[in-house]
């Protein structure tokens, strides 16, 4: 059994490595900031509310994302394990998730530190376009799309995500400096943190994952 959970900057690849673990372990990929999406693509309050900070490259209230988290770990599907991705984000959110884990007898077995520059993560957002129409992603230097601002599967046009606008990415960069990266020692001081390489290759990061868990 797994129970992850996956830190670093945005951009560092989180969301595509949690997928991978959860295709090759069989647990669940919790993200807080999908469900934020899939609720704003939905039109529920909580979307709506969250939307405010996310289109500004800032962090959701505390309370707001701890609930989530705790009817989400509380499914059955998490029995198997889980990873988690993009949660905690400050140090009220990694105390919130140590009681509840607790609480349901549950331990944290790794925390997977993805490490890439800052350059790095506003590279790989800023040059990052998204079709309107099927939602397929292209970069612009390692991923073109055959003609300028269409899309190749549909025809569709390519824009900029809101939250991956040049100033939008450096609030991100800020937000993570200032209110997540303590939580690099926060669980070293636990023996939970492993240091992970992620600038290589998508599969290169998942084999250095997969040798922490095996
Ligand atoms: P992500 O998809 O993980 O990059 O999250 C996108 C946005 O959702 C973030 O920039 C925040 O505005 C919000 N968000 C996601 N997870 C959290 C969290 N744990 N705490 C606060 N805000 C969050």
């Amino acid at each position: 059994m797994h129970n992850l959970i996956l830190l670093g900057p945005p951009g560092a690849g989180k969301g595509t490595q949690a997928e991978r673990i959860s295709e090759i372990y069989g647990i669940p990929h919790l993200s807080t900031g999908d469900i934020f999406r899939d609720n704003l693509k939905r039109g529920t309050e909580l979307g709506l509310k969250a939307k405010e900070y996310m289109d500004r490259g800032e962090l959701v209230p505390d309370e707001v994302v701890i609930g989530i988290v705790r009817s989400r770990l509380a499914e059955p599907d998490c029995e198997k394990g889980f990873v988690l991705d993009g949660f905690p984000r400050t140090v009220a959110q990694a105390d919130a998730l140590k009681g509840m884990l607790a609480e349901m007898g549950k331990p944290i077995h790794h925390v997977l530190n993805i490490q890439v520059p800052d350059e790095t993560v506003v590279e790989r957002l800023t040059a990052r376009r998204t079709c309107r129409s099927c939602g397929a992603v292209y970069h612009l230097r390692f991923n073109p799309p055959r003609e300028e601002g269409k899309c190749d599967a549909c025809g569709g046009e390519l824009y900029v995500r809101d939250d991956d606008r040049e100033e939008t990415v450096r609030t991100r960069l800020e937000e993570y400096r200032a209110k997540t990266q303590p939580l690099i020692e926060y669980y070293r001081a636990e023996g939970l943190l492993r240091d992970i390489e992620g600038g290589a290759s998508m599969e290169e990061v998942l084999s250095s994952i997969r040798k922490v868990l095996e």
